[in-house]
């Protein structure tokens, strides 16, 4: 069964079908560092990071934005702010045509969305040097699609502290795409990222140590991303579960985490963008 929970996600939240990956990837102990340290360090991973990133709080309601993030918000490159769903409604029904945080004027076209982006990145912003990773990736606004290119950019974003750029470069590392697969420096960019509460990083730190077989860890991370609202989390901890894998309390522990997740989730106007389809 250990190759049937996989670690998720590709660069800029869009879901892809992870490929089967069944080796003994290393996780926080597979390493030359001394045992006591890798221990302590460990320990630090289980206790650190159990409250969400605040940059997936919405800048506007205050409200933590629902997962996967890509689906629940919109970036403005004006600011590099993520608006959640609701207040882009709200802002639209107000009548504001431009950025709902900033106000700025929506750019109308690639060049001029890439031009605010690349001022921000002149400044030194590690969001926005995230952001244009992406685009690297993508070959978005009118850049032509570079791998190679947007590792080297989300390395500089997570140098200066960008929590994504991070869980980019995990996916990169593990999965070897576009760098030399280095499934350990993938797992150590996940750490970094879920020590600062980054919750598909979490996740999938947890998915490496159940293909390890590793079940009672890997509930330990789970939950700590089911309690931040994380599905895949939650039915990860159902399936071990449904395999003796992991206890009762432990299901019914993240199915009221995620539940209490959830609720603090929604707003009045989130569910109104979500029944218009927003
Ligand atoms: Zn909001
Ligand atoms: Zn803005």
């Amino acid at each position: 069964m250990s190759e049937r929970i996989e670690p998720v996600g590709r660069p800029g939240n869009e879901p892809v079908k992870a490929p089967a990956q069944n080796e003994g990837a290393a996780a926080a102990g597979a390493d030359d560092r001394p045992a006591a340290k890798v221990a302590r360090y460990s320990q630090r991973l289980l206790n650190e990071g159990h409250e969400r990133w605040e940059g997936h709080r919405c800048p506007i309601c205050f409200l933590f934005i629902g997962l996967p993030v890509g689906e629940h918000a919109m970036m403005n490159v004006c600011c590099v702010k993520r608006v959640c769903k609701g207040c882009s409604l709200a802002a639209c029904q107000r009548g504001l045509r431009g950025c709902e945080f900033c106000r700025t004027p929506r750019p109308t076209d690639d060049a001029s969305k890439l031009a605010m982006i690349l001022k921000r990145v002149s400044k030194g912003d590690a969001e926005a040097i995230y952001h244009l990773a992406g685009q690297y990736y993508y070959g978005r606004l009118g850049l032509t699609k570079d791998v190679p290119r947007a590792v080297e950019t989300w390395t500089e974003a997570a140098e200066l502290g960008s929590v994504e750029a991070h869980y980019s470069l995990g996916i990169e590392y593990y999965y070897g795409d576009g760098v030399q697969e280095d499934k350990p420096r993938g797992v150590r960019h996940w750490q970094e990222a879920a020590m600062e509460g980054h919750v598909q990083s979490r996740h999938n730190i947890g998915a490496v140590e159940c293909n390890n077989g590793n079940y009672d860890l890997a509930v330990q991370h789970w939950m700590i991303s089911a309690k931040m609202g994380y599905e895949t989390s939650l039915n990860a901890i159902k399936e071990v579960f449904m395999k003796g894998q992991a206890t009762k309390a432990q299901y019914a522990e993240a199915l009221r985490g995620f539940g209490d997740a959830a609720e603090e989730m929604k707003s009045h106007q989130r569910e109104e963008a979500k029944r218009l389809g927003v």
